[in-house]
Protein backbone atom coordinates (compact mmCIF):
# COMPACT_ATOMS: atom_id res chain seq x y z
CA UNK A 1 0.00 0.00 0.00
CA UNK A 2 1.26 3.30 -0.91
CA UNK A 3 0.82 6.30 1.65
CA UNK A 4 0.57 9.51 0.90
CA UNK A 5 2.84 12.27 1.59
CA UNK A 6 1.16 13.49 4.59
CA UNK A 7 0.38 10.08 6.31
CA UNK A 8 4.44 9.42 5.25
CA UNK A 9 5.31 12.60 7.12
CA UNK A 10 3.47 11.28 10.67
CA UNK A 11 5.17 8.06 10.55
CA UNK A 12 8.07 10.00 9.88
CA UNK A 13 7.99 12.22 12.60
CA UNK A 14 6.89 9.01 15.07
CA UNK A 15 10.05 7.73 14.49
CA UNK A 16 12.12 10.60 15.42
CA UNK A 17 12.85 11.69 11.27
CA UNK A 18 13.26 15.45 11.66
CA UNK A 19 9.87 17.02 9.64
CA UNK A 20 8.42 20.41 9.04
CA UNK A 21 4.81 20.84 10.69
CA UNK A 22 2.49 19.96 7.91
CA UNK A 23 -1.48 20.07 8.08
CA UNK A 24 -4.00 18.53 5.81
CA UNK A 25 -7.04 20.78 4.14
CA UNK A 26 -9.42 20.04 1.97
CA UNK A 27 -10.88 23.58 1.21
CA UNK A 28 -9.11 26.87 0.57
CA UNK A 29 -10.78 27.78 3.91
CA UNK A 30 -8.93 25.10 6.00
CA UNK A 31 -6.15 25.68 3.99
CA UNK A 32 -6.06 29.58 5.08
CA UNK A 33 -6.58 28.13 8.64
CA UNK A 34 -3.87 25.59 8.40
CA UNK A 35 -1.33 28.71 7.08
CA UNK A 36 -2.47 30.68 10.18
CA UNK A 37 -1.84 27.46 12.76
CA UNK A 38 1.65 26.80 11.37
CA UNK A 39 2.13 30.98 12.48
CA UNK A 40 1.17 32.55 9.73
CA UNK A 41 4.52 32.60 7.90
CA UNK A 42 5.85 31.11 4.71
CA UNK A 43 3.97 28.00 4.03
CA UNK A 44 4.05 25.13 0.96
CA UNK A 45 1.23 24.00 -0.73
CA UNK A 46 1.60 20.66 -1.49
CA UNK A 47 -1.09 18.59 -3.92
CA UNK A 48 -1.64 14.88 -1.87
CA UNK A 49 -1.41 12.69 -4.92
CA UNK A 50 0.11 8.88 -4.75
CA UNK A 51 2.08 9.92 -8.14
CA UNK A 52 5.26 11.49 -8.01
CA UNK A 53 6.56 14.90 -10.13
CA UNK A 54 4.03 16.84 -8.50
CA UNK A 55 6.42 19.80 -8.50
CA UNK A 56 6.74 19.81 -12.09
CA UNK A 57 3.03 19.62 -12.81
CA UNK A 58 1.85 22.71 -10.70
CA UNK A 59 1.45 20.66 -7.43
CA UNK A 60 3.67 22.24 -5.23
CA UNK A 61 2.76 26.44 -4.29
CA UNK A 62 4.74 28.31 -2.22
CA UNK A 63 2.74 31.16 -0.64
CA UNK A 64 3.88 33.89 1.44
CA UNK A 65 0.80 34.09 4.09
CA UNK A 66 -2.72 32.59 4.40
CA UNK A 67 -4.83 34.51 1.99
CA UNK A 68 -2.07 33.29 -0.46
CA UNK A 69 -2.53 29.78 0.66
CA UNK A 70 -5.92 29.88 0.25
CA UNK A 71 -5.57 30.73 -3.14
CA UNK A 72 -3.08 28.58 -4.00
CA UNK A 73 -5.21 25.65 -2.41
CA UNK A 74 -7.67 26.66 -4.91
CA UNK A 75 -5.49 26.44 -7.64
CA UNK A 76 -4.34 22.49 -6.54
CA UNK A 77 -7.83 21.05 -5.73
CA UNK A 78 -9.41 19.73 -8.32
CA UNK A 79 -6.17 19.52 -10.50
CA UNK A 80 -5.39 16.17 -12.19
CA UNK A 81 -1.95 15.75 -11.95
CA UNK A 82 -0.71 12.47 -13.86
CA UNK A 83 -4.63 10.86 -13.94
CA UNK A 84 -4.78 11.44 -10.10
CA UNK A 85 -7.53 14.00 -9.29
CA UNK A 86 -6.28 16.46 -6.21
CA UNK A 87 -8.59 16.06 -3.09
CA UNK A 88 -6.42 17.14 -0.53
CA UNK A 89 -3.45 19.44 0.30
CA UNK A 90 -0.94 19.47 2.42
CA UNK A 91 -0.12 22.96 3.97
CA UNK A 92 3.74 22.54 5.10
CA UNK A 93 5.51 25.05 6.88
CA UNK A 94 8.08 26.68 4.53
CA UNK A 95 11.95 25.63 4.27
CA UNK A 96 14.95 27.87 3.16
CA UNK A 97 16.43 25.47 1.05
CA UNK A 98 20.50 25.67 0.94
CA UNK A 99 21.14 21.84 -0.76
CA UNK A 100 18.32 19.25 -1.62
CA UNK A 101 19.93 15.56 -1.05
CA UNK A 102 18.39 12.19 -2.07
CA UNK A 103 18.02 9.24 -0.20
CA UNK A 104 15.92 6.05 -0.72
CA UNK A 105 15.75 2.47 0.58
CA UNK A 106 14.00 -0.36 -1.16
CA UNK A 107 13.93 -4.20 -1.09
CA UNK A 108 16.31 -5.79 -3.98
CA UNK A 109 14.86 -9.10 -4.05
CA UNK A 110 16.63 -10.49 -6.82
CA UNK A 111 19.85 -10.24 -3.80
CA UNK A 112 17.70 -10.74 -1.10
CA UNK A 113 18.39 -7.96 0.73
CA UNK A 114 17.91 -4.08 0.94
CA UNK A 115 19.24 -1.71 -1.66
CA UNK A 116 20.00 2.13 0.46
CA UNK A 117 20.27 4.95 -2.61
CA UNK A 118 21.63 8.18 -1.99
CA UNK A 119 22.73 11.62 -3.77
CA UNK A 120 23.70 14.66 -2.78
CA UNK A 121 22.16 16.15 -6.25
CA UNK A 122 18.48 15.36 -5.32
CA UNK A 123 15.24 17.36 -6.10
CA UNK A 124 13.51 16.90 -8.89
CA UNK A 125 15.39 15.68 -11.35
CA UNK A 126 16.21 12.75 -9.88
CA UNK A 127 14.98 10.29 -12.22
CA UNK A 128 16.87 12.07 -14.87
CA UNK A 129 20.25 11.92 -12.81
CA UNK A 130 19.56 8.09 -12.42
CA UNK A 131 19.34 7.87 -15.95
CA UNK A 132 21.92 10.14 -17.47
CA UNK A 133 24.81 10.57 -14.64
CA UNK A 134 23.93 6.79 -12.32
CA UNK A 135 27.73 7.70 -10.85
CA UNK A 136 26.14 10.16 -8.81
CA UNK A 137 23.48 8.33 -7.27
CA UNK A 138 25.14 5.86 -4.64
CA UNK A 139 24.17 2.57 -4.43
CA UNK A 140 25.06 0.55 -0.50
CA UNK A 141 23.93 -3.06 -0.06
CA UNK A 142 22.08 -3.52 3.37
CA UNK A 143 21.78 -6.80 5.26
CA UNK A 144 18.34 -7.17 6.37
CA UNK A 145 19.58 -9.39 9.55
CA UNK A 146 21.78 -5.75 10.18
CA UNK A 147 19.32 -2.91 8.74
CA UNK A 148 21.17 0.41 8.44
CA UNK A 149 23.31 0.64 11.86
CA UNK A 150 25.66 3.43 12.38
CA UNK A 151 28.22 2.60 10.88
CA UNK A 152 26.22 1.57 7.23
CA UNK A 153 24.47 4.72 7.63
CA UNK A 154 27.86 6.92 7.42
CA UNK A 155 29.06 4.27 4.82
CA UNK A 156 25.65 5.39 2.73
CA UNK A 157 26.74 9.24 3.32
CA UNK A 158 30.22 8.54 2.48
CA UNK A 159 29.72 6.81 -0.92
CA UNK A 160 27.51 9.67 -1.97
CA UNK A 161 29.56 11.81 -0.88
CA UNK A 162 27.71 13.96 1.52
CA UNK A 163 29.94 17.06 2.92
CA UNK A 164 32.04 15.79 5.55
CA UNK A 165 30.49 18.47 8.26
CA UNK A 166 26.75 17.00 7.78
CA UNK A 167 27.75 13.67 8.13
CA UNK A 168 27.17 12.77 11.45
CA UNK A 169 23.49 14.66 11.63
CA UNK A 170 22.65 12.80 7.70
CA UNK A 171 23.51 9.37 9.67
CA UNK A 172 21.76 9.98 12.26
CA UNK A 173 18.40 10.53 9.91
CA UNK A 174 19.45 7.36 8.01
CA UNK A 175 19.20 5.15 10.54
CA UNK A 176 15.95 6.97 11.53
CA UNK A 177 14.83 6.25 8.21
CA UNK A 178 15.87 2.36 9.11
CA UNK A 179 13.42 2.51 11.85
CA UNK A 180 10.66 3.49 9.64
CA UNK A 181 11.80 0.65 7.56
CA UNK A 182 12.03 -1.80 9.27
CA UNK A 183 9.19 -0.92 12.36
CA UNK A 184 6.81 -0.50 9.51
CA UNK A 185 7.25 -3.41 7.63
CA UNK A 186 7.76 -0.85 4.30
CA UNK A 187 9.31 -2.08 1.14
CA UNK A 188 9.97 1.44 0.18
CA UNK A 189 10.97 4.57 2.18
CA UNK A 190 12.25 7.29 -0.10
CA UNK A 191 12.58 10.94 0.91
CA UNK A 192 13.55 13.72 -1.99
CA UNK A 193 14.15 16.15 -1.47
CA UNK A 194 16.38 15.34 2.26
CA UNK A 195 17.51 18.99 2.66
CA UNK A 196 20.30 20.97 4.16
CA UNK A 197 18.43 24.34 5.49
CA UNK A 198 20.30 27.67 5.62
CA UNK A 199 20.32 27.22 9.47
CA UNK A 200 21.88 24.04 8.75
CA UNK A 201 19.17 21.49 10.02
CA UNK A 202 18.89 18.39 8.28
CA UNK A 203 14.98 18.21 7.09
CA UNK A 204 13.04 14.70 4.96
CA UNK A 205 10.90 17.66 2.98
CA UNK A 206 9.44 15.05 0.96
CA UNK A 207 8.09 11.39 1.69
CA UNK A 208 6.85 8.33 0.32
CA UNK A 209 6.51 4.93 1.77
CA UNK A 210 4.96 1.74 0.13
CA UNK A 211 4.09 -0.65 3.74
CA UNK A 212 4.00 -4.20 3.11
CA UNK A 213 0.38 -5.38 3.13
CA UNK A 214 1.65 -9.35 4.03
CA UNK A 215 2.81 -7.62 7.36
CA UNK A 216 -0.58 -6.02 7.63
CA UNK A 217 -1.67 -8.32 10.92
CA UNK A 218 1.63 -6.77 12.69
CA UNK A 219 -0.04 -3.43 12.49
CA UNK A 220 -3.72 -2.60 13.83
CA UNK A 221 -2.37 0.94 13.59
CA UNK A 222 -2.37 0.81 9.29
CA UNK A 223 -6.13 0.26 9.62
CA UNK A 224 -7.03 3.77 9.00
CA UNK A 225 -3.86 4.55 6.05
CA UNK A 226 -6.01 3.28 3.36
CA UNK A 227 -7.60 5.79 0.82
CA UNK A 228 -11.45 4.18 1.38
CA UNK A 229 -12.76 7.21 -1.51
CA UNK A 230 -10.34 5.33 -3.96
CA UNK A 231 -10.95 1.32 -3.35
CA UNK A 232 -13.66 -0.08 -5.56
CA UNK A 233 -16.96 -0.23 -3.37
CA UNK A 234 -17.25 -3.95 -4.65
CA UNK A 235 -13.67 -4.63 -3.59
CA UNK A 236 -13.93 -2.52 -0.27
CA UNK A 237 -17.24 -5.07 0.09
CA UNK A 238 -15.33 -8.14 -0.98
CA UNK A 239 -12.33 -7.32 1.18
CA UNK A 240 -14.07 -7.04 4.10
CA UNK A 241 -15.67 -10.23 3.83
CA UNK A 242 -11.87 -12.00 3.50
CA UNK A 243 -12.25 -12.57 -0.31
CA UNK A 244 -9.34 -12.25 -2.76
CA UNK A 245 -11.51 -10.55 -5.04
CA UNK A 246 -10.18 -8.06 -7.95
CA UNK A 247 -12.74 -6.13 -10.03
CA UNK A 248 -12.28 -6.38 -13.67
CA UNK A 249 -14.06 -4.33 -16.63
CA UNK A 250 -16.11 -7.39 -18.42
CA UNK A 251 -19.46 -9.13 -18.26
CA UNK A 252 -18.60 -12.81 -17.08
CA UNK A 253 -18.51 -13.27 -13.50
CA UNK A 254 -15.53 -15.57 -12.59
CA UNK A 255 -15.17 -17.78 -9.63
CA UNK A 256 -12.44 -20.62 -8.97
CA UNK A 257 -10.46 -22.09 -6.38
CA UNK A 258 -6.59 -21.26 -7.16
CA UNK A 259 -4.76 -18.57 -8.08
CA UNK A 260 -3.24 -20.27 -10.96
CA UNK A 261 -6.81 -21.39 -12.16
CA UNK A 262 -8.61 -18.04 -11.91
CA UNK A 263 -5.90 -16.59 -14.09
CA UNK A 264 -6.04 -19.37 -16.87
CA UNK A 265 -10.03 -19.15 -16.72
CA UNK A 266 -9.76 -15.55 -17.03
CA UNK A 267 -7.55 -15.85 -20.37
CA UNK A 268 -10.21 -18.89 -21.03
CA UNK A 269 -12.88 -16.66 -21.07
CA UNK A 270 -11.17 -13.59 -22.52
CA UNK A 271 -10.43 -15.84 -25.55
CA UNK A 272 -13.81 -17.31 -25.83
CA UNK A 273 -14.96 -13.95 -25.47
CA UNK A 274 -13.88 -13.04 -29.03
CA UNK A 275 -16.09 -15.26 -30.60
CA UNK A 276 -19.29 -13.68 -28.68
CA UNK A 277 -19.03 -9.75 -28.92
CA UNK A 278 -15.79 -9.35 -27.70
CA UNK A 279 -17.18 -10.47 -24.24
CA UNK A 280 -14.35 -10.18 -20.91
CA UNK A 281 -13.95 -11.90 -17.69
CA UNK A 282 -16.22 -9.29 -14.73
CA UNK A 283 -13.22 -9.95 -12.48
CA UNK A 284 -10.71 -12.43 -10.20
CA UNK A 285 -12.22 -14.28 -7.85
CA UNK A 286 -9.88 -16.53 -5.77
CA UNK A 287 -12.10 -18.69 -3.09
CA UNK A 288 -8.91 -20.80 -1.88
CA UNK A 289 -8.72 -24.65 -0.90
CA UNK A 290 -11.66 -24.93 1.48
CA UNK A 291 -14.37 -23.60 -0.47
CA UNK A 292 -17.02 -23.60 1.71
CA UNK A 293 -21.05 -22.99 1.03
CA UNK A 294 -20.90 -19.56 3.10
CA UNK A 295 -17.53 -18.58 1.13
CA UNK A 296 -18.88 -19.64 -1.99
CA UNK A 297 -22.50 -17.58 -1.42
CA UNK A 298 -20.29 -14.48 -0.27
CA UNK A 299 -18.24 -14.67 -3.86
CA UNK A 300 -21.43 -15.12 -5.89
CA UNK A 301 -23.61 -12.84 -3.86
CA UNK A 302 -20.34 -9.80 -4.56
CA UNK A 303 -19.89 -10.79 -8.28
CA UNK A 304 -24.11 -10.95 -8.91
CA UNK A 305 -23.90 -7.64 -7.52
CA UNK A 306 -22.12 -6.14 -9.99
CA UNK A 307 -24.01 -4.19 -12.87
CA UNK A 308 -21.62 -4.94 -15.41
CA UNK A 309 -22.09 -8.63 -14.91
CA UNK A 310 -24.23 -10.87 -16.96
CA UNK A 311 -23.29 -14.53 -16.91
CA UNK A 312 -20.57 -16.27 -14.22
CA UNK A 313 -18.30 -19.19 -14.34
CA UNK A 314 -17.33 -21.58 -11.42
CA UNK A 315 -14.64 -22.91 -12.40
CA UNK A 316 -13.97 -25.74 -9.56
CA UNK A 317 -10.89 -28.22 -9.44
CA UNK A 318 -11.52 -30.13 -6.39
CA UNK A 319 -8.58 -30.92 -4.68
CA UNK A 320 -8.39 -31.16 -0.91
CA UNK A 321 -11.75 -30.31 -0.99
CA UNK A 322 -13.69 -32.68 -3.26
CA UNK A 323 -16.06 -31.53 -6.01
CA UNK A 324 -18.99 -32.96 -4.17
CA UNK A 325 -17.94 -30.30 -1.40
CA UNK A 326 -17.88 -28.03 -3.59
CA UNK A 327 -21.38 -28.68 -5.27
CA UNK A 328 -23.16 -28.56 -1.83
CA UNK A 329 -21.55 -25.14 -1.10
CA UNK A 330 -22.79 -24.06 -4.69
CA UNK A 331 -26.01 -25.67 -3.86
CA UNK A 332 -26.47 -24.28 -0.34
CA UNK A 333 -25.00 -20.91 -1.49
CA UNK A 334 -27.94 -20.64 -4.52
CA UNK A 335 -30.58 -21.52 -1.34
CA UNK A 336 -28.83 -18.84 0.87
CA UNK A 337 -28.74 -16.42 -2.05
CA UNK A 338 -32.63 -17.36 -3.14
CA UNK A 339 -33.90 -14.09 -5.04
CA UNK A 340 -30.54 -12.69 -5.29
CA UNK A 341 -29.61 -15.04 -7.81
CA UNK A 342 -30.85 -13.94 -11.04
CA UNK A 343 -27.58 -14.20 -13.38
CA UNK A 344 -27.17 -17.51 -15.45
CA UNK A 345 -24.45 -19.28 -14.27
CA UNK A 346 -21.90 -22.41 -15.84
CA UNK A 347 -20.39 -24.95 -13.67
CA UNK A 348 -17.44 -26.45 -14.54
CA UNK A 349 -16.06 -29.35 -11.83
CA UNK A 350 -13.00 -31.89 -12.41
CA UNK A 351 -10.50 -33.48 -10.31
CA UNK A 352 -11.44 -35.16 -7.09
CA UNK A 353 -15.13 -36.84 -6.90
CA UNK A 354 -16.19 -35.13 -10.11
CA UNK A 355 -19.09 -37.82 -10.86
CA UNK A 356 -20.54 -37.10 -6.99
CA UNK A 357 -20.15 -33.92 -7.94
CA UNK A 358 -22.03 -33.19 -11.02
CA UNK A 359 -24.52 -35.47 -9.80
CA UNK A 360 -25.09 -33.40 -6.51
CA UNK A 361 -25.96 -29.96 -9.14
CA UNK A 362 -27.77 -32.60 -11.44
CA UNK A 363 -30.55 -33.26 -9.11
CA UNK A 364 -30.72 -30.50 -7.75
CA UNK A 365 -31.51 -28.81 -11.26
CA UNK A 366 -31.33 -25.15 -10.60
CA UNK A 367 -32.76 -23.32 -13.84
CA UNK A 368 -30.00 -20.93 -14.37
CA UNK A 369 -27.39 -23.41 -13.27
CA UNK A 370 -26.05 -25.12 -16.45
CA UNK A 371 -23.23 -27.99 -16.64
CA UNK A 372 -19.97 -28.00 -18.38
CA UNK A 373 -17.98 -30.69 -19.27
CA UNK A 374 -14.76 -28.68 -20.13
CA UNK A 375 -12.77 -25.68 -19.14
CA UNK A 376 -12.81 -24.36 -22.43
CA UNK A 377 -16.80 -26.10 -23.34
CA UNK A 378 -18.12 -23.69 -20.18
CA UNK A 379 -15.67 -20.56 -20.86
CA UNK A 380 -17.78 -20.53 -24.71
CA UNK A 381 -21.16 -21.02 -22.64
CA UNK A 382 -20.23 -18.42 -19.82
CA UNK A 383 -19.46 -15.59 -23.09
CA UNK A 384 -22.08 -16.93 -24.76
CA UNK A 385 -24.71 -16.30 -22.39
CA UNK A 386 -23.08 -13.13 -21.16
CA UNK A 387 -23.61 -11.36 -25.30
CA UNK A 388 -27.03 -12.74 -25.22
P1 LIG B 1 7.43 16.15 -5.86
O1 LIG B 1 7.71 17.02 -7.05
O2 LIG B 1 6.13 15.41 -6.03
O3 LIG B 1 8.54 15.22 -5.54
O4 LIG B 1 7.22 17.14 -4.61
P2 LIG B 1 8.26 17.68 -3.50
O5 LIG B 1 7.57 17.67 -2.21
O6 LIG B 1 9.56 16.98 -3.58
O7 LIG B 1 8.44 19.19 -3.89
C1 LIG B 1 9.05 19.57 -5.10
C2 LIG B 1 10.05 20.69 -4.86
O8 LIG B 1 9.41 21.79 -4.23
C3 LIG B 1 11.19 20.32 -3.93
O9 LIG B 1 12.24 19.65 -4.61
C4 LIG B 1 11.62 21.66 -3.40
O10 LIG B 1 12.53 22.26 -4.30
C5 LIG B 1 10.33 22.46 -3.41
N1 LIG B 1 9.83 22.55 -2.03
C6 LIG B 1 9.11 21.63 -1.35
N2 LIG B 1 8.89 22.03 -0.09
C7 LIG B 1 9.51 23.23 0.04
C8 LIG B 1 9.67 24.19 1.10
O11 LIG B 1 9.23 24.02 2.23
N3 LIG B 1 10.35 25.34 0.83
C9 LIG B 1 10.86 25.59 -0.39
N4 LIG B 1 11.53 26.72 -0.58
N5 LIG B 1 10.74 24.72 -1.40
C10 LIG B 1 10.09 23.58 -1.21
MN1 LIG C 1 9.78 14.92 -4.06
Amino acid sequence: MDLFEYQARDIFEKHGVPVLGGIVATTPDEARAAAEQLGGGTVVVKAQVKTGGRGKAGGVKLAHNPDEAAEKAGQILGMDIKGHTVHRVMIAAGAKIAEEFYFSLLLDRAERRYLAMASVEGGMDIEQLAVERPEALARVAVDPQVGIDDAKAREIAQTAGFPAEITDAVADVFVKLWGVYKGEDATLVEVNPLVRTEDGQIVALDGKVTLDENAEFRHAEHGGLEDAAAADPLEARAKEKGLNYVKLDGAVGIIGNGAGLVMSTLDVVAYAGEEHGGVKPANFLDIGGGASAEVMANGLEIILSDPQVKSVFVNVFGGITACDAVANGIVQALEMLGDKETKPLVVRLDGNSVVEGRAILEAAAHPLVTLADTMDGAAAKAAELANA
